[in-house]
């Protein structure tokens, strides 16, 4: 493996301060350079970009992303161990790596300083698996749109990231790809197998690509997640059933909808007409 850059290895990074990866912060690291490096190329081009890495850990994927030529990098981490492991990475790359000790389920994108008419910040993570699925939510669900991002490419365990892309028919299909699909296009990019991060979690994980529809169908995001939240959490039933306390047959006639159809065939225009139809 040739080395991306002068700093020690992350082993030795993780040994010097003391870095025990701690699952209740979904610390499963990647030490392979040459992955951090693979994922860091999804986002390309990143010289004029400002990237903001959730979860920087002790820095494997941040240096990736610095010495793939990232113009600026801010980065959110909660574990306070990592800092002066991240903040030799910072002084590697003077004035590149922005560093924020925070719970990124607490702070807000607009906050990151960018140039004056910078293009959108674009989002890499190896994610946390606790609180992953909820960022991502928060990432799309935002009242802006086209949102402060131009790409999110993200680990998440397989399972979810084949939900995230799924498409109606499958049994994968359900309301995280519902709104997903309503305002992106994500597809898996690899997949990266357990023996690749310290410690292995217990499943295999994959890197998503998502990007913003310019022009996603127009719809409230509070009725869509009432709609699929309704159908889904019953996706056995007929959708007459499941959608009953929301208006049943009436709501799914007036969207020309059979209301014997299950969830899982409806399409993402379905579902918006379904949201739009609510009172
Ligand atoms: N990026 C590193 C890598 O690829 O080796 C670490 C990834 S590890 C899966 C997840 C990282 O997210 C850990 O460094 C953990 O401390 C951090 N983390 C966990 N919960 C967090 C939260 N709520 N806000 C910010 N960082 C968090």
């Amino acid at each position: 493996m040739s080395p991306i850059d002068s700093l020690p290895p992350l082993r030795a990074v993780l040994a010097e301060h003391g870095l025990d990866p701690k699952r209740s912060l979904g610390q499963n690291f990647l030490l392979d350079l040459n992955l951090t490096g693979r994922i860091a190329r999804q986002a390309l081009p990143l010289d004029d970009a400002t990237v903001v890495e959730i979860g920087p850990g002790p820095g494997g994927l941040t240096r990736a992303l610095l010495a793939e030529g990232a113009a600026r990098v801010v980065v959110v981490e909660k574990d306070s161990r990592c800092i002066p492991a991240l903040e030799a990475v910072a002084a590697h790359y003077p004035g590149r790596l922005e560093i924020i000790r925070a719970d990124a389920l607490e702070f807000d994108l607009a906050t990151v300083q960018r140039p004056e008419g910078a293009e959108a910040l674009k989002i890499v993570a190896n994610l946390p698996y606790n609180v992953g699925t909820q960022l991502l939510l928060d990432w799309i669900a935002t009242p802006q749109w086209p949102p402060l991002w131009s790409s999110l490419t993200l680990m998440f365990q397989r399972e979810v990231a084949v939900r995230i892309v799924a498409a109606p028919g499958s049994k994968h299909y359900g309301r995280l790809g519902v709104l997903a699909g309503w305002r992106t296009e994500a597809r898996i990019l690899f997949d990266v197998p357990p023996e690749a991060f310290t410690p292995p979690p217990k499943v295999t994980s994959s890197v998503i690509q998502i990007r913003p529809r310019a022009v996603p169908e127009p719809a409230s995001l509070a009725k869509l997640e009432t709609v699929t939240a309704a159908a889904f959490g019953q996706r056995r039933k007929m959708l007459r059933q499941s959608l009953k306390s929301l208006g049943g047959e009436t709501l799914l006639l007036a969207a020309d909808i059979d209301p014997q159809r299950r969830a899982e065939t409806l399409t993402i225009r379905e579902f918006v007409r379904l949201a739009n139809g609510l009172q």
